[in-house]
């Protein structure tokens, strides 16, 4: 297939890029940059295959669009140019409106434009927002009541889809769609080649590993105060090849005209303090920590009952050991300290 990957060149996007080539796809990149690594497309054959093609611009302008789509019949597109930190968006609410809904407007009107008929859509656990009691492990048709501004972005944005994939239906051009609702993606790409190497940092696995490098000198624990079994919010950590290979069953097995959302996530909740225990295991480094207040817009438990992506999709994650996950991640971090700069 010939595949539109906006925001290639970043964290998830990239290892979407390399599986995609090496599952024998053509390959077109769009993205900004601004988060994202021309280096991570480079170690994964941006000049020396010729089925990889990158163009610098901001999903967000429809004459980058236009040039991207312009460039070979697309298949599908896989939309994971985003903005993406939840305390970031609470004090940033109109960059990641911006930045989430119009990009993917531009993104839906030249599918529309160019007769795309296939989208895999980053969504998020965020959706959810705290779930109801009785909810958690968090399935398909819980109800989504977002807490921060980043999950109403990827809220906005699946019903955006629904809404443009009815109106093809109704054209006679059917839309097909899948929204993928990550939770805690972490992990870096079995070969070493690929990272995760973002400025500013947020994420709570690379910032461990930071602290494990020296590059900073602790580690915030944001809320100890929470509903939960050890009082810190509790999340489900996949690695990022499982979600990738999502993806890929997505697109392949996606049928003219429909649309569905799955939630991707091991089915396992892990708290802050649990993250950081072995993250200290992994590394052999003691990471300090220090007991801080809550970071707003964080939900204090979700995690994935992973039955519908399982049956049917057929996915099933091959990383389910905590400190597997995070080897992978201090693999790459180890060997390149200072990120893509290394
Ligand atoms: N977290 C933390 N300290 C940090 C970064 C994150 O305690 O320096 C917590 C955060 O409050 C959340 C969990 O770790 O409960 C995962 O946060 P992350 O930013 O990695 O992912 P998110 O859940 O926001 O997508």
């Amino acid at each position: 297939m010939n595949v539109l990957v906006t925001g290639g060149a970043g964290y998830i996007g990239s290892h979407a890029v390399q599986r995609l080539l090496r599952d024998g796809h053509t390959v077109f990149v769009l993205d900004n940059l601004v988060r994202g690594h021309r280096k991570a497309l480079r170690a994964i054959g941006l000049g020396t295959n010729d089925r990889l093609r990158f163009i610098e611009g901001e999903v967000t302008k429809p004459t980058a669009i236009t040039r991207a789509f312009r460039q070979l019949p697309f298949d599908c597109v896989m939309h994971f140019a985003a903005l993406a930190y939840v305390g970031e968006s609470v004090d940033q609410p109109l960059r990641y409106y911006d930045a989430n809904t119009t990009g993917l407007l531009r993104i839906l009107q030249a599918c529309e434009k160019f007769n795309v008929r296939r989208l895999v859509f980053s969504s998020s656990c965020s959706t959810y927002g705290d779930p109801p009691e009785g909810r958690i492990p968090v399935d398909e048709d819980c109800p989504q009541h977002p807490v921060s501004p980043y999950g109403r972005t990827k809220l906005a944005g699946e019903w955006l889809i629904r809404d443009f994939a009815e109106s093809r239906r109704r054209a006679g051009k059917p839309f097909a769609y899948a929204f993928l609702r990550y939770f805690n993606v972490c992990g870096c790409d079995t070969t070493g080649l690929l990272g995760e190497d973002h400025e500013p940092e947020t994420h709570l696995v690379p910032i461990l590993l930071e602290v494990a490098l020296g590059k900073r000198e602790r580690v915030d624990i944001h809320g100890t105060d929470y509903p939960t079994p050890d009082g810190t919010c509790v999340r489900d950590y996949v690695h990022v090849e499982d979600l990738i290979d999502a993806h890929v069953l997505a697109m392949e097995k996606m049928r003219d005209g429909e649309g569905g959302a799955y939630n991707v996530g091991i089915g396992k909740g892990y708290s802050v303090r649990q993250i950081i225990e072995s993250a200290r295991r992994v590394t052999k480094h003691a990471i300090p920590s220090h007991e801080g207040p809550r970071r707003a817009g964080d939900a204090a438990m979700l995690y994935n009952n992973p039955e519908k992506i399982r049956r049917e999709l057929g996915w099933s994650p091959k990383h389910t050991d905590l400190d597997e996950i995070i080897a992978t991640a201090w693999r790459w971090f180890s060997a390149n300290p200072n990120g893509y700069e290394s």
